[in-house]
């Protein structure tokens, strides 16, 4: 087998996946097995929508570099409004996104915490499974890492179907799990274990923002659940079991065959 060496270039790739597991992946067997086999191995391609990855790169990389937010610029051209008197000014979405860089960059407390080496690729390996990771901003030298995360609103509650209770944005995208991940990453790389700090702000206007420190309890908690369910994402991915289907998502639904009966109360569960 040919070698594969993770970049810049690669990192999002289908092959850098093949390669190494990453949060993004974990997390989307978490959600539907079913539809997180098919799209590892290529047969699916979930329709998302490019707007909120776009406007979350825009924001990402402007506070990576200056030449890095001018080259993602020059490559998407349609951030860009073409006709009409708004012609050659950002479109809407990411006139929000260009919103929260103001709402940051003259942060002074933003300003002094987001030093040091920006998007910097870790691997390492847990459970016998390599990983990767991209962290957003961390200096060796400090007891902390910072991670850029936007959202619609710092205080919206989420349903949390699995537990049956409301949560967080960061409960309901299981960022203690990706955080953990990093914190391991750093600690098989440097020897030290930093505490993750998510630098949110939110799309409203004005955005709102706020430093959110993850307890440590918390990102143990998240990794023992990765310890638990890795086993069988592994066993899934080598084709050694079924993936389970979640039976809603699209995947689900593009696929799906009528057969058993459900009660009606099984809609909501
Ligand atoms: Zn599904």
């Amino acid at each position: 087998m040919k070698t594969f060496r993770i970049s810049d270039a690669n990192y999002y790739s289908r092959e850098a996946n093949e390669h190494y597991m990453s949060a993004t992946v974990f997390k989307r067997f978490l959600a539907c097995e079913a539809e997180a086999l098919a799209e590892l191995k290529g047969i699916w391609v979930p329709e998302r929508d490019p707007t909120a990855l776009l406007a979350g790169n825009y924001l990402h990389s402007y506070f990576e570099s200056p030449e890095a937010h001018q080259s993602f610029i020059d490559a998407h051209p349609e951030m860009f409004s073409t006709r009409g008197s708004t012609k050659g000014q950002l479109k809407t979405p990411y006139k929000v996104a260009e919103s929260m860089i103001q709402a940051l960059k003259d942060d002074p407390s933003f300003q002094a915490a987001y030093q040091g080496n920006k998007e910097e690729i870790l691997t390492g390996e847990i459970d016998g499974v390599k990983w990767m990771g991209k962290l957003d901003c961390f200096d060796p030298s400090r007891a902390f890492f910072l991670d850029l995360k936007t959202t619609q609103d710092l205080h919206k509650k989420y349903w949390i179907t699995d537990e049956k209770r409301w949560g967080s944005f960061v409960e309901a995208y299981n960022y203690p799990l990706q955080m953990a991940v990093y914190q391991e990453l750093i600690r098989q790389n440097y020897g030290t274990r930093p505490a993750p700090i998510l630098v949110a702000v939110s799309k409203q206007e004005p955005p709102d923002k706020a430093f959110v420190a993850i307890p440590q309890d918390k990102l143990d908690e998240a990794m023992q659940q990765l310890l638990d369910t890795q086993p069988r994402i592994e066993q899934i991915i080598a084709g050694e079991t079924n993936p389970y289907r979640c039976e809603q998502c699209d995947y689900c639904r593009a696929t799906k065959h009528l057969g058993q009966i459900i009660t009606m109360n099984e809609l909501i569960e």
